[in-house]
């Protein structure tokens, strides 16, 4: 079964980001960047299940400029065969990245699609649900189970307040919460290894797609600054602050 694994060059998660001057947008310039942390977690179940015997191919694809191929190695490392980069400098938004996936998944013809729930740049969680909607497979999102079973998949979802499984039928979209896997570590043989697997180029012309921006951003602002607290003497003193001064009571 091949399987084809969706992986996002984003911000990485230790780096504390700042908005550009002008509020246009998030500064990335000499910025660390990484794997989506949940993308790390859907290349780890990829090769589990490879591991398992269950998978036979990962192929590895990520959509953006040049340096996305940085990713596309580290997930090679970790045990993906083969990875595609759709190359392109435009800003890429979910519909676009869906549409290039879809392309994708009608040449590569993949049993299995796993992707991140969500980017931790954009916070959309929305790629994952149209690629579903545009190929018509079936969806499984926020899986912290995956268990192939024959021509299906069951998929356990974290929703409120429990666990839901669903079977979805073969070919499917599966996107992965925290709790699915812990990923691994790449090792330096396995990372020298990584540079010689094969790495297509192409770019969403090739795959006729329309990566046009559907949503404009209007501001980047960082979170208000945080007051500094107070210490108060007793109960009876933030009471009284409650009611006068923060007004809450
Ligand atoms: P999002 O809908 O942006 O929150 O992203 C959800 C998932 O879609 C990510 O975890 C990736 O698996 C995939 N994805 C989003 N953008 C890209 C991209 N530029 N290249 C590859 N995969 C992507």
């Amino acid at each position: 079964m091949k399987v084809l694994v969706a992986v996002k060059r984003v911000v990485d998660y230790n780096v504390k980001v700042r908005p550009k001057a002008d509020g246009s947008d998030v500064d990335i310039a000499n910025v660390k960047m990484s794997i989506n942390p949940f993308c790390e977690i859907a290349v780890e179940e990829a090769v589990r299940l490879k591991e398992k015997g269950v998978a036979s191919e990962i192929v590895v694809v990520s959509m953006g400029p040049k340096q996305c191929q940085e990713q596309i190695r580290t997930a090679l490392a970790l045990g993906a065969d083969r990875g595609i980069q759709v190359e392109t400098d435009a800003e890429l938004q979910p519909l676009a990245v869906a549409k290039c996936l879809k392309a994708i998944v009608e040449k590569e013809a993949p049993q299995l699609v796993i992707l991140g729930k969500q980017s931790i740049d954009g916070d959309n969680n929305q790629t994952g649900q149209m690629l579903a909607a545009l190929t018509g497979m079936g969806q499984g999102t926020f899986a912290s189970e995956v268990n192939v079973e024959g021509e299906s998949v069951k998929v356990t979802r974290e929703i409120d307040g429990g666990l839901q499984t669903v079977e979805l039928t073969l070919p499917a979209v599966v996107t992965t919460d925290l709790r699915l896997n812990e990923p691994r570590y790449a090792s330096l043989p396995n990372i020298m290894k990584a540079k010689r697997k094969p790495l297509d180029v192409t770019t969403p012309e090739e795959l006729g797609v329309d990566i046009a921006p559907r949503t404009k951003t209007l501001k980047v602002e960082p979170p208000a600054e945080r007051q500094a607290g107070i210490k108060v003497a007793d109960v009876a003193e933030l009471v009284e602050k409650l009611k006068s001064e923060a007004k809450v009571i």
